[in-house]
């Protein structure tokens, strides 16, 4: 017999211990991070009779409890497969962390190479960060082939047809009709995005889409000219006027720390790190400014609001387990104010607010039609045997994105467990909850108490409803893409 209420505990003691490691590691005041030891405490969370026994329960469940056992059931399997490749997964990080690479005789970290790449501008020296990239991918691609291999096997171990079969139960997603819908988007964006691509990758790295590479691309959206109005002194500003105009006191919280800090081992990309939800969640980060940093601390925020209003009464399913894509939505609810031309005006003070905004408005677009292709792919990867995969991902992405992609990519892309689904769908669903915020509360419903009342009051059910619940909530019959569509298709004309 398992005994749920001690495995409901372990699971709120387990994330709270993870999270804590990471805040350690992370926000610089530990060097070596130490999750095995965790994961060892907590073993029999992952234990793959505990899944089956679960997963048995489930389909005698029905309504919440059957929705609490779904929650548990995708929790445990995601740590157990997690576990099954945990060597493989460590052998791939490790030559990433450890791996260098060497341009012009200049030895340089593998990560250090990237951020270059991004940041180089003259189009040879980025091509050579760029291939000596990739000789290292290559490599590292030996143990993530075998990684997944293992975890193909392993979802048909517990009788599934597939890995995508596995998830679509656990996670109550469906992948193909969601990426059905992308196409759709794809084929209507299609002339629009082909069109301001191909004009702003001539103006900024000099050569039209089909001749661009990947890391034309990536320097193209760095768009350094635009970091000059984002400054550093005004983030935490701005960011405390925009969350005290929706009646929420940032420096009152008292569930909420925010760390800004420096210290010299502190990874400088803020992050959100609930260690009790919602009775302490942190806000990491160490403010550069930038419009990147702008729109990471503003996504953060957004996570971080959502925990830290999370009704503590709720079952712990629905403190920490869930739909992500509902915590995705409303950190890109608050990421997007920097696509908003009220908010923009109000507290950013840029000359060129038009052209920033069209800007924005075509890396928004970029990142869905990306996402578009990375989930038709990643339904092709997780179906299908891996001969050839290589190429498929190439094709997929070059026939929506239009710029060329090598074949090396094909495995360091892919996250596990579809949560490029939980992005799109957050995606979706941002753009339906801000028509309606906009609906009940006008333009500027950033500038509005009632409307942060009804944020709050939405986040306080934590994860309990997925993002469709969330739609119907609102009034809308379910997930629709149009909000989404017309509003990128109304700034990008
Ligand atoms: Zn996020």
């Amino acid at each position: 017999m398992v005994n749920l209420d001690r495995i409901r505990l372990d699971v709120e003691n387990f994330s709270s211990e993870m999270n804590l490691e990471y805040f350690l590691t992370h926000a610089g005041f530990k060097e070596e991070s130490n999750i095995s030891a965790i994961y060892e405490k907590y073993a029999h969370l992952f234990d793959k009779k505990l899944i089956v026994t679960l997963a048995g329960m489930r389909k005698q469940a029905r309504d919440e409890d059957e929705r609490k056992l779904r929650y548990l059931q995708a929790f445990s399997l995601e740590y157990y497969l997690g576990m099954v490749v945990k060597e493989l997964t460590d052998k791939a990080e490790t030559m990433q962390t450890k791996g260098t690479v060497k341009v012009d005789g200049e030895k340089l970290a593998f990560h250090l190479a990237q951020i270059r790449m991004i940041n180089e501008p003259n189009r040879q020296k980025r091509e050579k960060l760029y291939q000596a990239r990739n000789k290292c991918i290559d490599k590292i691609n030996g143990p993530l082939l075998e990684r997944m291999q293992k975890l193909h096997g392993a979802a048909r171990d517990f009788g599934y047809k597939d890995y995508m079969a596995l998830f679509m139960d656990a996670k109550e997603i469906d992948f193909p009709s969601l990426a059905k819908t992308m196409q759709d988007f794809i084929s209507q964006t299609e002339s629009i995005y082909t069109q301001r691509m191909n004009e702003e990758l001539r103006e900024k790295v000099g050569v039209g889409i089909k001749e661009a590479e990947k890391h034309d691309v990536s320097f193209f959206f760095r768009a350094k000219e635009f970091d000059t109005y984002f400054k550093k002194q005004s983030m935490i500003p701005a960011l405390k006027k925009t969350l005290a105009n929706m009646g929420i006191k940032l420096a009152k919280q008292k569930n909420v720390t925010l760390d800004l800090e420096e210290r010299p081992k502190k990874n400088p990309r803020a992050f959100c790190t609930p260690i009790k939800i919602p009775e302490d969640v942190r806000l990491v980060m160490m403010p550069h400014g930038g419009h990147d940093d702008y729109a990471t601390l503003l996504h953060e925020t957004g996570h971080v609001e959502h925990f830290a209003y999370v009704n503590p009464k709720l079952p712990i399913e629905y403190k920490w387990l869930g739909d992500n894509s509902v915590t995705e939505s409303f950190a890109f609810l608050l990421e997007y104010l920097l696509t908003d031309e009220n908010w923009l005006e109000q507290h950013i003070k840029i000359d060129k607010t038009e052209q920033y905004l069209n800007f924005v408005f075509l890396y928004k677009l970029f990142f869905l039609r990306a996402y578009g292709a990375k989930i038709s792919y990643e339904i092709k990867l997780h179906t299908d045997h891996l001969d050839g995969m290589d190429e498929i991902y190439k094709t997929v992405h070059e026939k929506v994105l239009k710029y060329k992609h090598p074949t090396t990519h094909y495995l360091i892309t892919v996250d596990d467990a579809f949560y490029s689904a939980q992005y799109l769908q957050a995606w979706i669903f941002e753009a339906q909850l801000k028509n309606f915020l906009v609906r009940e509360y006008g333009e500027e419903w950033f500038n509005n108490v009632k409307a942060g009342n009804y944020l709050t009051n939405l986040w306080s059910y934590g994860q309990k409803y997925n993002v469709v619940e969330l739609a119907k909530i609102l009034g809308y019959s379910g997930l629709d893409v149009k909000p989404l569509t017309t509003s990128i298709m109304k700034h990008l004309r």
